[in-house]
């Protein structure tokens, strides 16, 4: 199926040379898109919203597909959902949750993040007797739940729909990914905060946030203020890069700030030209480097996402990058 926009655009197109008392109900039919022939069958991956024509979404992979019977006779082979001894578990999507079961299963394999969560106090699963099923509330009985199962459970997957939608995500509709991970960690660093146990408090910053500065130096007098600040991720632009470490190095680069970006200066009291760059004072245990991929694209007017291939090293040197204060470990796997 054409890409959404040039849909759109071939929906109006007509607006340009009919008047409105010549509007007839053809002009309708395109504008609305009746005649657009339906979406070949496994073309596309979820629901086009520039037609309405197309299936994707309501099942038509089951009532349409061919059946195939093995899959049948083997539902009732527990076998098949038996998880092999040393592999782990892993998680259903519900339509565009990937996202969040990425995510879900990065913070899971932190083992500190993991013993954490088991910390936090739950009263409601201590008191719970095993006549009824244990059914977790807040978000953080269900992370708590969730990374359990991941850790015991006996199938090869699990849903994770009872976190998802206690969390009000729209398993449909694919959120941005750095959006989700920045929410969800500041929720948990906020439950956390509130734990009885002082040794929860501070594990999301301990894990997951490092220390920057971005300094900007007067070309004029030379002065450089600094504005230390905090991260969690760093983003990285990807147009025009093809490795990671070109990426951080692109990242770090010094900007020149002249013309209508002149920065004022403090000690000339007055707008003068200036560099500004962003300095690394301290990592994380856990680096987060977040891939660009969405860019806004001028032409369309929409956001478009880059498939430009960026390889990354097995082992990530940050130590070049880090400055002013000793960091221990700058050795990313
Ligand atoms: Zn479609
Ligand atoms: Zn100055």
């Amino acid at each position: 199926m054409a890409p959404r926009v040039q849909l759109e655009k071939a929906a109006w197109r007509w607006v340009e040379s009919v008047r409105p008392e010549d509007i007839q109900r053809e002009h309708i039919e395109i504008a609305y898109r009746i005649c657009v022939p339906a979406c070949k069958r496994g073309a596309c991956r979820r629901n086009c919203k520039g037609n309405p024509n197309c299936l994707v979404g309501i099942g038509e992979h089951a009532w349409l597909g061919e059946i195939d019977e093995n899959t049948f006779h083997n539902i009732d082979d527990p076998n098949s959902e038996r998880r092999d001894k040393n592999t782990f578990v892993g998680l259903t999507n519900l339509g565009a949750t990937c996202y969040v079961n990425t995510f879900l299963q990065v913070w899971f394999h932190n083992l500190e993040l993991r013993r954490t969560l088991y910390l936090c106090q739950n009263t409601r699963a201590e008191e719970h007797d095993m006549d009824s099923d244990y059914e977790p509330r807040s978000i953080c009985e269900h992370l708590q739940y969730l990374f359990a199962l991941l850790q015991n459970s006996n199938r090869r997957y699990i849903d994770p729909s009872g976190l998802v939608k206690a969390l009000g995500l729209d398993t449909g509709q694919q959120q941005d990914a750095q959006e989700f991970s920045k929410l969800f960690l500041s929720l948990l660093e906020d439950t956390l905060s509130k734990q009885k146990n002082p040794n929860l408090h501070n594990v999301i910053q301990q894990q997951f946030c490092g220390q920057m500065s971005y300094v900007t130096v007067c070309n004029q007098c030379g002065r450089a203020s600094p504005l230390p600040s905090r991260f969690y991720e760093l983003e990285l632009n990807i147009q025009g890069h093809k490795n990671l470490t070109e990426c951080v190095t692109e990242f770090l680069k010094e900007e020149k700030l002249d013309g209508d970006n002149r920065y004022f200066c403090e000690s000339c009291q007055s707008k003068q030209n200036a560099a500004r760059r962003i300095k690394l004072h301290s990592l994380p245990r856990v680096l987060n480097l977040q891939l660009m991929r969405f860019v806004f694209d001028r032409q369309t007017g929409h956001k478009k996402k880059l498939n430009t291939f960026i390889s990354f090293p097995e082992q990530l040197d940050m130590g070049p990058s880090v400055q002013f204060t000793i960091v221990t470990r700058n050795m990313f796997h």
